[in-house]
């Protein structure tokens, strides 16, 4: 049995998503983070324990096997390039990014394993599942997708809420957006169905973000060693072969 831990880069270390997946990593023996890199020049070189790096320090950060990037759109060409470079796994659930963006993500699944998912969370998956059903099984009635944020959150509608419509398209839908920003929503997203003289709510609500972050961690760890590919978060949810 393999005790070597996995070495990790965290990409957005200082973001709301960067400081879960810090925390729930070092709870973690079976994880090592090696660098977190940062927006700006660190505070610190080294904080709890792990090397810090700014973004534009990336070329020298140390040897890794999986990147995972919860960051911005313009701090996602040069990690995943990086991850290129060193042949290393690439999780990112990084939001917004462009359709050119879209594409050197599949052109890079040639070279070396990765998963983009907008949502890490179980209860998404099996909601998109649920969504795609209904739709199928409802022509004809009208499909609205509302979802709330927090009002940092920059783009809009959220990612979550483009797969969630991309699965009611699958079923036949033809879904329109709604987007709230307030307060410290985490997460909500509502997929509605509406008929005459009924309808049919499916609300997934996120109370906490390490769900996100705990299931970037798993599929860092199930991604590590895999051929190169484009996979999905519900591929990694059975061990490696
Ligand atoms: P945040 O604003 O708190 O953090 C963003 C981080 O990215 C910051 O640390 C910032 O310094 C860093 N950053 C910005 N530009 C950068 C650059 N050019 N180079 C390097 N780092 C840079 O945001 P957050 O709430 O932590 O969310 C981060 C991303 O993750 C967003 O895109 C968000 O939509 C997404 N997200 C995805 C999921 C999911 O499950 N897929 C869940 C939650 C959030």
């Amino acid at each position: 049995m393999n005790n070597t831990p996995l070495r990790l880069l965290i990409h957005g270390a200082s973001g709301r998503m960067g400081q879960a997946l810090l925390r729930l990593a070092a709870e973690d023996s079976s994880l090592e983070v090696v660098a977190a890199v940062v927006r700006r020049s660190p505070p610190q070189r080294v904080i709890d324990g792990v090397p810090h790096f700014a973004a534009g320090e990336l070329g020298s950060v140390p040897v890794f096997d999986v990147a995972v990037d919860f960051s911005l759109p313009e701090g996602f060409d040069p990690v995943l390039a990086l991850c290129l470079q060193r042949r290393a796994g690439f999780v990112s659930g990084t939001t917004g990014i462009s359709a050119m963006q879209q594409a050197a993500l599949a052109d890079a699944a040639t070279r070396i394993p990765l998963v983009w998912a907008t949502n890490f969370s179980l209860g998404v998956a099996v909601l998109a599942d649920l969504v795609e059903r209904a739709a199928a099984s409802l022509p004809g009635w009208d499909c609205d997708i509302v979802e709330s944020h927090h009002v940092h959150k920059k783009d809009a509608p959220s990612g979550t809420a483009l797969t969630l419509g991309a699965a009611a398209q699958d079923g036949g839908a033809d879904p329109r957006y709604a987007s709230l920003r307030a307060g410290d929503i985490i997460g909500e997203h509502l997929v509605q169905f509406t008929g005459l003289g009924e309808r049919i709510e499916l609300v997934h609500r996120a109370t906490s973000r390490d769900i996100f972050a705990r299931g970037a961690l798993h599929a860092a760890r199930q991604l590590n060693g895999r051929t190169p590919a484009f996979y999905r978060v519900r591929d990694l949810v059975a061990p490696a072969d």
